[in-house]
């Protein structure tokens, strides 16, 4: 007999610190525990009945307690694939405490036919089926699984619950405009997921959003977590950053956003004015690679249409740093391809370059084609830098692959750090006096160029760290939290490489 729902207890699995995206060995620089909050938690927590008592744990930035599992009637577990590990050791210490389990997020949506232990699943977006569901569980009568068939409009959903968060934990905050994307990447599972008429909230509900966090103190770098920021770029234009540069003079600019978008936004002047005027100042965008052959056998048309180099120097002329993604093992991926993806990186000046090898996620085209090909392996970690290899049977030899990616991380985070550094003396050169790129440096910032000069130096990248420093306290005063930040970036990109190349060097031995 389960006990009444009273308290619910929201839980964020663990990331895994040696990925890129963690940014796990920045976050001391900067005393935090992690970049970005569990959005999808908190909008879920939104919409659930106010006489509930909620408790949030993101676990990449406290540990879970077991008073806190004792304290919960429920708890609502929300995972992508890369926090799997994570996800069901919390599933079998909730269980064994008695609470009921409810499950939902990318994780859970894509593959809950291979996870155990679960009381309830919440598949999809969740704005729709919430309601419904915790209507069952507090009747007592929930089904075991609800999940959403249709495309619910972003106009119904509610500010995220900021206040559960610990906001001195987090490097950022984030908010979401829209969902959905207008292109058709074969790897990719948002299009299918969410769509390809991208969904937008409406101006006055995103900027109640931003009074939220500005209300609750906030101020700092706030991520769009749109995966395609402009895949509805007329409306962008005329009716998101017009009021966003309004939002941001009104309250003296105390956001930086940052955000996902194509390529396509280089064609565009006015949009990335506009963007430049709301202080958006990093960009990150899916190159994926050099080779028109690639671009075309996965369907990424908008990359094959324009000169992606030329691309990337017009969006950092407004003063963005461009971060972006890049891909080695598509089919038409020639035994040269490490070589072309170092080059295009290095010319770029991409500092932030995420190298991944290519993963069938399931329900992309790319997994059904390879399925009806008889190619699938296994499922996907969820961790595209795992150089265990691809999940599929690649058409390169897989040890050829292995070595053509190692090689390419080995090359731009390399051991000292050379050319990440001149990669980022690149993007300073070329944003130098431009906004955002250039701002006064603020107290926290200060702190954190001293922690960084108390460990750098001595690091095996000191030699070239010093200098990047020292170069830029010289041309580019006006943007030492740029360079600050660089410093610390590189950091966490070292540790992961090197941890990275370890684990395949040991793997390549075991073979
Ligand atoms: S542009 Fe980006 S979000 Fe859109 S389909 Fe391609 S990879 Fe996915």
């Amino acid at each position: 007999m389960r006990r009444p729902i009273h308290n619910i207890l929201l839980v964020y699995p663990e990331v895994p610190q040696n990925t890129y995206w963690s940014y796990k060995h920045t976050m001391p620089f900067l005393n935090k525990k992690s970049a970005m909050p569990p959005l999808g938690l908190i909008t879920v927590a939104s919409h659930l009945p106010g006489h509930l008592s909620l408790r949030l744990v993101d676990m990449n930035v406290a540990p879970l307690r077991d008073e806190d599992l004792l304290w919960a009637d429920a708890v609502f577990v929300s995972a992508m694939i890369i926090q799997k590990d994570s996800f069901a050791r919390v599933v079998s210490r909730a269980t064994a405490m008695g609470a009921l389990v409810v499950a939902g997020g990318p994780y859970p949506s894509g593959s809950h036919e291979e996870i155990h232990g679960v009381d309830h699943f919440i598949l999809g977006e969740a704005e729709e089926i919430i309601g419904p569901f915790m209507q069952d569980l507090l009747a007592g009568n929930a089904r075991f699984l609800y999940k959403s068939e249709g495309k619910p409009s972003l106009e119904t959903t509610r500010v995220p619950r900021f206040d559960l968060l610990n906001f001195n934990a987090y490097a950022s905050m984030s908010v979401q405009y829209s969902r959905g994307c207008p292109f058709h990447c074969e790897f990719c599972d948002i299009w299918k997921v969410y769509g390809n008429k991208p969904r937008l909230k409406s101006v006055p509900d995103i900027l109640k959003e931003l009074d939220a966090l500005y209300a609750l103190g906030w101020n700092g770098a706030v991520f769009i977590v749109d995966d395609n920021f402009i895949g509805n770029k007329a409306r962008v234009k005329k009716e998101l950053l017009p009021a966003l540069i309004s939002w941001q003079k009104a309250h003296k600019y105390p956001f930086r956003f940052y955000t996902e978008a194509s390529i396509n936004m280089a064609e565009d002047d006015a949009l990335l004015a506009l963007m430049r005027d709301a202080a958006f100042n990093e960009v990150f965008i899916g190159i994926e690679t050099p080779s028109a052959e690639c671009l075309s056998e996965t369907g990424k048309i908008q990359n094959l249409k324009t000169d992606m180099a030329a691309a990337v120097a017009k969006i950092k002329s407004y003063g963005f740093e461009v971060m972006a993604g890049f891909i080695l093992g598509f089919d038409s991926d020639t035994e040269d391809i490490a070589d072309r993806q170092i080059a295009f990186i290095q010319k770029t000046g991409i500092p932030r370059a995420m190298v991944g090898l290519l993963t069938a996620l399931p329900g992309t085209d790319l997994y059904n084609r390879l399925k009806r090909e008889g190619r699938i392996l296994r499922a996907s970690s969820g961790n595209n830098t795992d150089c265990g290899a691809a999940n599929f049977v690649t058409r390169m030899d897989p040890e050829k692959l292995r070595e053509g990616y190692c090689r390419v991380l080995g090359a731009i985070y390399d051991e000292d750090l050379k050319s990440y550094f001149s990669r980022c003396n690149t993007v300073l050169d070329q944003t130098a006096g431009l906004p955002y790129a250039s701002r006064d440096i603020r107290w926290h910032e200060v702190k954190i160029l001293f922690r960084s000069l108390a460990r750098q130096p001595f690091t095996p990248y000191g030699w070239q760290y010093l200098k990047f420093v020292a170069r830029n306290l010289v041309r580019h005063t006006g943007s030492i939290a740029e360079v600050i930040k660089f410093t610390v970036i590189g950091h966490h990109m070292h540790y992961v490489t090197r941890q990275t190349l370890r684990a395949a060097r040991l793997e390549a031995a075991e073979a």
